[in-house]
């Protein structure tokens, strides 16, 4: 039997463009038709939601997240991954990458056999779509909140065997001006995952060469990289810099409006335009859970809210931030999509249509995903239907609703 679905009333982002008084018809959990009401015939037997004049999106796409709604992706247990799943539905996310951080190789082998396990499974929410490696190949002069005593090189006789064994590999992030880290870049440009140039204190020459070899993207930008610094007489362009300049890498912002104020951000946009930029949370598994004391790897973090006055903007006080337990330094977030798309509308003036691009169809471009991140005919019915304040109103994954607010 046909399973039939028509989202009417909404005013459809796709986001390539945006369609007034549009329908979605779902069929078997795919696309059907996308156009305007008066362009499209809802066939018999369809079961029809009116969204009342609320956006539809696709479904965001989050390629940087550790845990969130109390889940860590970094304990290697299954019931971890199946909350994070639940919860993210909640913030309109659809699909993700858990994120491990540096820890003992046998830690992360661990973790990712949990990964590839749990997502062949029917999840309650958010689809996974791999794992996303941060660390442990990193530079430690750049370690931001990982932990130093797991950093290592990185040897083609521990990752090649990992890479092997757990295709749902899909991202590593690593720094490329470390002994190995441009041989690792060959090996995954090779198997096609992508590589990220991430914690690292390479110079632009040094990202030149890490782009020679295979590396086409770069994780938080202006976290955990070298910006341009005097030596000497000379200044000498850091990691910040290069990325901005070179048009053949992406990257991603937190923009949670606490890593990087509006100015920074719009920055990051202006160098690198509307299409190599995309929002991630780097969330930890207090993400949706409010203020108190958690456990990131280890590490001691502390959640609350407030900002320093040289700071640009007052976020709203549930714009929570995780901090090491010094308050030294950010320890991953506590953001969740729908926020990151809001602060782009509300701090950076992007218009709505622009900024979901940021968290659906550019994170699916850089991350080669081919069935999700555009509302277009065949493709997932991934979607999510918001108002004007982004506040999650329903989000399908697959064509099946998991979430109604
Ligand atoms: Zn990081």
């Amino acid at each position: 039997m046909v399973e039939r679905t028509a989202l009417v009333n909404g005013t459809i982002l796709t986001p390539v463009k945006k369609i007034e008084e549009g329908i979605i018809l779902i069929e078997n959990g795919k696309i059907k038709k996308v156009g305007k009401a008066s362009q499209i015939r809802i066939p018999e037997n369809t079961e029809t939601i009116d969204v009342k004049g609320n956006y539809i999106s696709p479904g965001f796409i989050d390629l940087h997240l550790h845990g969130s709604w109390g889940g860590d992706v970094t304990t290697g247990l299954e019931e971890d991954l199946l909350k994070i799943s639940a919860g993210l539905v909640k913030c309109g996310t659809t699909s993700f990458l858990p994120t491990t951080l540096s820890a003992p190789l046998n830690k992360i082998r661990e973790v990712v056999h949990c990964v590839q396990e749990t997502m062949k499974k029917n999840l309650p929410g958010a689809k996974i779509l791999g794992v996303h490696l941060e660390g442990p190949y990193i530079n430690p002069n750049q370690k931001g909140a990982q932990n130093p005593e797991h950093i290592i090189l990185p040897d083609p006789k521990d990752y090649l065997g990992l890479l092997d064994e757990f295709p749902c590999i899909k991202r590593v992030s690593a720094a490329p001006e470390i002994p190995g880290g441009l041989e690792l870049g060959r090996e995954l440009k090779r198997r096609g995952i992508v590589a990220s140039i991430a914690h690292s204190d390479a110079t632009y020459q040094e990202v030149l060469a890490a782009i020679e070899s295979g590396y086409t993207h770069a994780t938080h930008i202006y976290s955990g990289m070298s910006g341009v610094q005097r030596i000497s007489a000379y200044r000498v362009t850091g990691v910040v810099e290069s990325v901005l300049l070179l048009d053949e890498l992406t990257t991603e912002m937190i923009a949670d409006g606490h890593h990087l104020p509006p100015s920074l951000m719009r920055l990051v946009l202006k160098s690198k335009g509307l299409d190599k930029v995309c929002l991630v949370t780097d969330s930890m598994a207090a993400a949706g859970l409010g203020p108190g004391e958690y456990d990131l790897g280890g590490l001691k973090v502390i959640v609350e809210a407030g900002i320093p006055e040289i700071f640009e903007i007052a976020t709203e006080e549930k714009n929570y931030v995780a901090k090491l337990a010094d308050r030294s330094a950010f320890a991953s977030s506590v953001a969740t999509m729908d926020q990151l798309v809001r602060n782009m509308v509300k701090f950076v003036g992007l218009n709505i249509l622009d900024a979901v691009k940021l968290a659906t169809i550019n994170p699916a471009r850089l991350q080669g995903l081919k069935t999700t991140g555009v509302l277009a005919e065949g493709m997932d019915a991934d979607l999510t239907v918001f108002d004007r304040e982004v506040n999650i109103k329903l989000t399908m994954v697959a064509g099946e609703i998991k979430f109604r607010g």
